[in-house]
């Protein structure tokens, strides 16, 4: 089988502790054996972040933009403990954060699900996919505690001086206030982002917020959506069959849970918080969750939405077996090679994607899996560890890309063999069916022109290669097989029918 050819390079951002080492190895398992990989490779591992001065991410992030599809690998977001592990020169901002800000983009997140590890909302079946406004609101706020009695205003100054001014409340005693922006231009972005992302993935968009309790803040964010959708989408939408649908964000709670799934789902910056967390919990494991980044100009970062598994990585330091559950690593990987492989025209690579995908949850849900999936599965489960679980996937995704994806089912070709007859001619046949008996074996076969020969005994050469055709001369056994042939008659004849029907 020829290696995958690539056009344009994925922009590669390796990362840091379990995530790193489970990275190389999705590569050389599942990857290279297949795919001629082309990547633009950028270390962001910590401490190679750190001995760049952070200039790593940020030479990653404009590769982003400029060739448009990346996949990161799960980083450390330095704390102070990180800082005296790693002996960083300074506490690193959030990799997450500086590449957002350079593509100013909204991140979407999507669980994997497979059969037999069931949402905790039974009527879900597909997945539902969060898309969260990452700026302002209760992120970016001012809070006073009130002491006592008097009074809190908004105030506005205007560039020009002139002030406007609201009352929030006459305070009588204590209590509590807090201010919270947003940006139309942020908000606009949110909503390309959005809109963008559901056309690429073929899925109705859903926005929510409460703009019958918030008029004026919340109101703004509903009609930017509209405002976006109509002048830049709405005919895009319509032309694949999609709806854009707005409703009260208690509306949308009540319905996302007697729905089917299969929808995005925006929400501001708090709402997404919690509903995703929500969501994450009620499809099954962070583990099995995908995240991406989409830019309002159409440029994607896929990665896993878990951190680096730390505590794993340090027993795996220890030389213990880790059962690390690379699942949304590779769904990383396969997302961002689809992606390639659709802006770039190459049909293998996204059967590739495709095919990595379902080899990947064939395998869990044939029973084999990590740790964390078997706490969750219905059956009895077969626990590997990581290295393990991703030959078994290997072998899987052999077999999947082994045939030619041009040809028949394997089922519907005939079997044929070559028997030599008694002049020494040689006669193709097709193999009905077989009936082994000791060492010889019968067939009822076909000739070319699909008429039944006689009940044959065929023998095999002593050295495998060929048949030769004699006679049936047993009684019994002819008679077997001719009952065998009868029944093997019906069957065809009903396959038949069935042919007939569909053609008619
Ligand atoms: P974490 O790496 O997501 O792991 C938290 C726990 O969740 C793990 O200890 C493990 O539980 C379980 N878990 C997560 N992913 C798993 C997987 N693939 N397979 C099996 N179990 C999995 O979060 P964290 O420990 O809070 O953070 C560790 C580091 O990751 C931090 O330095 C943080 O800055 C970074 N982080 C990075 C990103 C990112 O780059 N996108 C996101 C979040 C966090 P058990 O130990 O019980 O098995
Ligand atoms: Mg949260």
């Amino acid at each position: 089988m020829a290696k995958i050819q690539m056009k344009t390079p994925l922009v590669e951002m390796d990362g840091d502790e379990m995530t790193r080492v489970i990275w190389a190895q999705i590569k050389e398992k599942l990857i290279l054996p297949f795919v001629d990989l082309k990547t633009e490779y950028y270390d962001l591992g910590l401490p190679h972040r750190d001995e760049t001065n952070d200039q790593v991410t940020l030479d990653a992030a404009e590769a982003n933009r400029r060739l448009g599809v990346a996949v990161k690998c799960a980083t450390i977001t330095p704390n102070k403990a990180r800082v005296s592990e790693y002996n960083l020169h300074e506490m690193w901002k959030s990799p997450n954060g500086t590449i957002r800000a350079v593509l100013d983009g909204t991140v979407f997140r999507a669980p994997i699900q497979v059969a037999g590890i069931r949402p905790v909302v039974r009527t879900w079946e597909q997945p539902i996919v969060i898309a969260r406004h990452a700026y302002g609101d209760v992120y970016k706020n001012t809070e006073l505690a009130v002491p006592g009695p008097g009074k809190a205003e908004l105030v506005f100054t205007g560039a020009d001086g002139v002030e406007t001014r609201a009352l929030i409340h006459n305070f009588k005693g204590p209590g509590v206030v807090q201010g919270v922006h947003n940006l139309d231009s942020s908000i606009r972005s949110f909503a390309r982002s959005c809109f963008t992302y559901a056309l690429s993935e073929g899925k109705d968009l859903w926005f929510s917020d409460k703009d019958t309790i918030s008029k004026t803040y919340d109101g703004r964010f509903r009609d930017i959506f509209q405002e976006v959708y109509e002048q830049e989408y709405r005919a895009a939408f319509e032309e694949a069959g999609l709806t854009y649908f707005f409703t009260l964000i208690d509306d949308a709670v009540a319905r996302v849970i007697r729905s089917k799934g299969g929808f995005i789902w925006a929400c501001k910056n708090y709402d997404g918080d919690v509903m995703s967390d929500m969501l994450a919990t009620a499809f099954g494991s962070l583990a099995m969750m995908t995240s991406v980044l989409v830019s309002p100009e159409g440029k994607y970062e896929y990665e896993a939405a878990h951190g680096t598994v730390t505590r794993h990585y340090y027993r795996y330091l220890k030389g213990e077996e880790t059962s690390t559950n690379p699942t949304a690593t590779i769904f990383a990987w396969s997302g961002a090679l689809r992606k390639r492989g659709e802006l770039d025209e190459l049909p293998e690579l996204v059967n590739f994607a495709d095919t990595l995908e379902q080899a990947t949850l064939a395998v869990i849900e044939g029973g084999v899996m990590t740790k964390d999936l078997a706490l969750l599965w219905e059956g009895e489960a077969d626990v590997t560890n990581t290295s393990d679980f991703l030959d078994t996937i290997a072998d899987e995704l052999r077999d999947q890309l082994g045939g030619d994806p041009g040809a028949e089912e394997p089922e519907d070709e005939p079997e044929l063999i070559t028997l030599v007859d008694d002049e020494g001619e040689e006669i193709e046949m097709e193999v009905l069916f077989r009936t082994e008996i000791d060492e010889e074996e019968y067939a009822l076969l076909y000739n070319e022109e699909r008429e039944l020969e006689l009940v044959l005994r065929y023998v095999w050469n002593e050295d495998g290669s060929e048949y030769s055709l004699e006679e049936a001369d047993d009684d019994e056994v002819v008679d077997r097989v001719l009952d065998e042939y009868e029944q093997a008659l019906e069957d065809l004849g009903e396959a038949d029918e069935d042919d007939g029907e569909e053609l008619t």
